[in-house]
């Protein structure tokens, strides 16, 4: 089989010609339809990414090993199975939970792989889907798609929508919440259309781009701000009787932007921080305790949550935009474009 690999950070990716996969007990070939573009991807490529004091974080010393086939938004339909995978059969429409832990420590004993002390996840620390097939270990970590769902709009399922709808469950709304929606991008949006559908929460965007928040506005904001054309905090306060919001969802996670979270939250608010924008914070430690906040950090979600989005992508609540698409020879071009900003929504690789 072709995959499209990564031998060495920062150079081209190679199509390698790899002896396809022969599955073996519980394991299943997934012949890959549609991988999606993630900007992780980048990461690993570019050999790690920007941590505390700008000091560069290698992939190596998180236990990535090169040549690597990235790619962790699988969709596709199984191709074969090993003689204990059970549940689908040849042809199957699937989609694959990469989030894959080692299934022994206290995360995944509670079925919350996705946060794993040793992540096995597919795409970055095994080979994924930039190749015509892919090895899944496990027919538990497939989730059946019907026949009539859009394999590449799916593929998002498993990575970017996940962690909108992630971060949803973990702002915790409850009817008649104040949530604000800090950047309004593909996850914003996300997040946006599920928090419309599965929660009674009044919705706030926020973003520095007008064309944006129109958009938001179309799929489910009650309310929209341009923080570069008015202050933020006033016009929070203002939507709020007052009061703050009772959630915010931060999908930039730079200092400037918690720090104006940090003033926009209510008493008991709860500040979910998504982005991997970075940089730091200073907190003002004695508000924390009287005003009872909660900061929490959300990564992608759980095969459970996998499961609840794929069927609310069923019943269209969730429809992902994939704008561009690309051949497995393309790699390098998708990634190129996705790090200089010219892909809107998702672009797929069509191995
Ligand atoms: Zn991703
Ligand atoms: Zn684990």
């Amino acid at each position: 089989m072709e995959a499209a690999r990564i031998i060495q950070p920062n150079e081209s990716l190679q199509i390698q010609h790899l002896e396809t996969p022969k599955p073996k007990g519980s394991q299943v070939l997934v012949k890959v339809n549609s991988s999606g573009v993630c900007h992780s991807d980048i990461h690993l490529w570019q050999g790690g990414y920007e941590g505390p004091n700008g000091q560069f974080l290698k992939t190596t010393d998180r236990g990535v090993k090169y040549p690597l086939t990235p790619g962790h938004e699988i969709a596709g339909t199984i191709e074969s199975m090993g003689d204990e995978a059970e549940g689908f059969s040849k042809n199957q429409k699937v989609i694959v939970f990469p989030w894959i832990g080692e299934g022994l420590c206290p995360a995944c004993r509670i079925g919350q792989e996705n946060l794993c002390d040793k992540p096995r996840s597919l795409g970055i620390y095994t080979d994924g889907g930039y190749a015509e097939y892919v090895l899944i270990p496990s027919y538990k970590y497939l989730v059946k798609l019907d026949e009539d769902m859009d394999a590449d709009a799916s593929a998002t399922l498993s990575c970017s929508a996940l962690t909108a709808y992630g971060a949803v469950r973990n702002a915790v709304l409850n009817p008649y919440d104040n949530l604000v929606v800090v950047g309004a991008g593909g996850l914003g949006l996300m997040a946006i259309q599920l928090a419309k559908s599965i929660t009674g929460a009044k919705i706030i965007a926020m973003d520095l781009d007008d064309n944006k928040l129109d958009v938001a506005k179309k799929n489910g904001a009650d309310n929209t701000i341009n923080s570069k054309k008015e202050d933020p905090i006033k016009a929070v306060m203002e939507l709020t009787d007052k009061m703050g919001a009772d959630a915010i969802i931060d999908f930039v996670n730079a200092s400037k932007t918690v720090e104006t979270d940090m003033q926009l939250l209510r008493r008991r608010g709860k500040l979910v921080l998504v982005g991997l924008f970075g940089g730091e914070l200073k907190l003002s430690l004695v508000s924390m305790p009287t005003r009872a906040y909660k900061i929490i950090g959300s990564y992608t979600g759980s095969i459970s949550e996998m499961v609840e989005l794929v069927s609310l992508a069923k019943r269209g609540v969730i429809k992902p935009v994939v704008s561009g698409k690309f051949k497995l020879n393309q790699a390098t071009e998708a990634l190129t474009m996705l790090k200089d900003g010219k892909i809107i929504g998702r672009g797929v690789i069509n191995p």
